[in-house]
């Protein structure tokens, strides 16, 4: 286990923030490990412990809505017709082919 570095409350140096002040920014951290923690001493209990995450990696928040699910699986399915034959292919057009694999090797289909 790796160790991060622990600051004193309010301490902590610049760009480094808890997950709730990322919320407040309209970010999350993104997938990024703990950067450093900050310890809250409390008397005669284990002190309080936050962790803290880089500004600078931290990602926006995006919520997917239904809307943006319906458009993301449109422009999923525009990928998967051949411009060529105009047919859905089931899968999704090779930008290297730019069309389906029928349509890029009709010989081939042919023989087979
Ligand atoms: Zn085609």
């Amino acid at each position: 286990m790796s160790t991060v570095p622990v600051y004193r409350w309010r301490l902590a140096p610049d760009g480094l923030a808890t997950k709730r002040q990322l919320r407040a920014l309209g970010l999350r951290p993104g997938g990024q490990d703990v950067a450093a923690q900050v310890e809250r001493p409390r008397r005669r209990r284990e002190p309080l412990v936050a962790y803290l995450y880089r500004v600078e990696q931290a990602k926006p928040v995006r919520p997917m809505t239904p809307a943006k699910w319906a458009a993301l699986a449109k422009a999923n399915a525009a990928r998967r017709v051949c411009p060529e034959c105009r047919r859905d292919a089931g899968y999704v057009i090779p930008p290297t082919l730019g069309m389906c694999t029928p349509c890029a090797f009709p010989e081939e289909q042919r023989a087979a």
